[in-house]
């Protein structure tokens, strides 16, 4: 907290930020605002209130019709909202300009606002700024941008959870455990001449055990919250002229990819994505799998390739139906490494699909489905099948609070295997010192995922992520 407030001090002395604040896209409103100690006299230098006796008219909180005009003109009409510190999103004082949502009048506004003193604002900055004053912690300043970039229901969902505090407040939860146990050790330390009875060493090792078993759950649940907060990565693989730039297409239903005739065309990874229940499923079409390649920029999309589909989450592995099995599609599937894949056989629209059944003894072991991606036969099979596999290989969720960051999940591993080196010293009947000290390692790694402790660096890799504006 205490490094909370010094920067906070050092930033609220100094400068008012400013920033366009939505899309700038021609749209209905737009918004540009205001933070800092300056905000209200550059509103009063740049807005003018509807009405007579204009800067009467000001009010906290309540919104105030008016125009926003240059000495020499009007750059447009606006709804303007001052929030005295601290009741405002940041904890500073705030305006809001809600004008019409033209990309040149927001950008004017905004030169209008630097000309007048504010500085145009980083990434991020209006959320740092409501951390350092204590309006939210580390952890829903993080769902800010999660919340932002939510593609899914179910994403939004889990970052409005952690918005309101759901994480943090598990976290206060599992701190406070620890300090009840820390309270337990340190009694004892106190009064050294007392034996180390052993029923308090395992009334520790009991709560730490359960300790460690909720912070498993929490661990495990970021599979599932990763496949929320990013999708999951799909790899597309077969050799040349299997069709998977056509596969492609068909799943996304546009054009995205280029398909042609000549083999090897597809050497740069494509990435694309669509939701499937509630997951985005992000697409990577690879440049054709084959033994020889010709040239290198096909050798280089080959390589590209293998990374993709090591990455990957699921594999499809397409393989044409209407042409015998080759060596190039037996190292297909050596390429699909230990990853849940399905066999995809395409161009089942062929007059014979001749060569379906030396795929099958191939594929004997695979789930595997006929598709055409010419016709779109089978796709919606194909779709099913990426559902279930999605659904089989996510593990189920045993916490009420899912993590969709990695810097909670690696936050979280270290504070595990302090808690667990605290039970092995306890199990060891090592003295009351070493378990504190294992202890106090789990609770700073607590105080990392709430930034009551942090340094300016880790502050400036997340709020970096945010976008201009928020
Ligand atoms: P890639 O090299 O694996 O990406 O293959 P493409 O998607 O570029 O397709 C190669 C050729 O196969 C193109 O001429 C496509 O029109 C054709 N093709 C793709 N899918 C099908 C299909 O389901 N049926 C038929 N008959 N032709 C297909």
């Amino acid at each position: 907290m205490a490094l909370q407030q010094s920067i906070h001090a050092k930033q609220t002395a100094t400068d008012t930020i400013a920033a366009i604040a939505t899309p700038l896209n021609a749209s209905g409103l737009g918004i540009v605002r205001l933070s800092g100690p300056a905000c209200l006299g550059i509103m009063r230098q740049v807005f003018r209130p509807a009405g007579t006796e204009p800067h009467k008219k000001i009010r906290s909180h309540i919104a105030t019709p008016g125009m926003i005009r240059t000495a020499h003109h009007v750059l447009d009409q606006a709804m303007a909202l001052y929030m005295k510190a601290p009741k405002s999103f940041t904890g500073e004082d705030m305006v809001e300009f809600t004008t019409h949502g033209s990309p040149l009048v927001l950008k004017n506004i905004l030169s209008l606002l630097i000309e007048r003193g504010a500085r145009i604002a980083e990434p991020g900055e209006f959320t740092k700024r409501a951390y350092l004053n204590g309006k939210m912690d580390l952890a829903q300043a993080e769902a800010v941008a999660e919340l932002i970039r939510a593609k899914t229901d179910a994403a939004a969902r889990t970052a409005v959870e952690q918005l309101t505090g759901n994480l943090s407040r598990e976290i206060k939860i599992l701190k406070n455990t620890l300090i009840e146990i820390k309270v337990q050790l340190e009694v004892r330390l106190d009064y050294p001449e007392e034996d180390i009875d052993a029923y308090h060493l395992d009334s520790v090792i009991q709560q730490c055990d359960a300790l460690a078993h909720t912070l498993r759950n929490l661990i495990t649940s970021s599979v599932r919250g990763y496949a929320l907060s990013q999708g999951v990565r799909c790899a597309i693989i077969g050799k040349p002229n299997v069709g998977k730039s056509s596969l492609l297409n068909a799943l996304l239903q546009t054009d995205r990819a280029i398909v042609t005739d000549e083999p090897g065309t597809t050497r740069d990874v494509i990435d694309a994505e669509f939701v499937l229940h509630d997951t985005v499923v992000r697409i990577v079409d690879t440049a054709g799998i084959r033994s020889h390649a010709f040239s290198r920029a096909e050798h280089l999309g080959i390589e590209r390739s293998r990374k993709a589909t090591h990455d990957a989450d699921l594999i499809l592995a397409v393989f044409d139906q209407s042409m015998p099995v080759t060596d190039d599609d037996r190292m297909v599937l050596n390429c699909v490494e230990q990853k849940p894949w399905i066999g995809v056989l395409n161009k089942s629209d062929t007059a014979h699909p001749v060569h379906a059944h030396e795929l099958a003894d191939l594929l004997s072991n695979a789930s595997v489905v006929p598709i055409s991606a010419l016709t779109n036969d089978g796709i919606d099979r194909l779709r099913e099948a990426i559902g279930q596999i999605l659904t089989i290989n996510l593990p189920p969720i045993e916490s009420s609070v899912i993590i969709t960051n990695v810097r909670h999940e690696t936050v979280l591993k270290r504070a595990l295997r302090s808690v667990e080196r605290a039970t092995q010293s306890a199990r060891e009947r090592k003295s009351e010192e070493c378990i504190v000290f294992e202890i106090n390692e789990a609770l700073t790694a607590f105080d990392e995922i709430t930034g009551a402790t942090t340094n300016e660096d880790i502050l400036e890799r997340i709020f970096a992520e945010f976008c201009i504006g928020k």
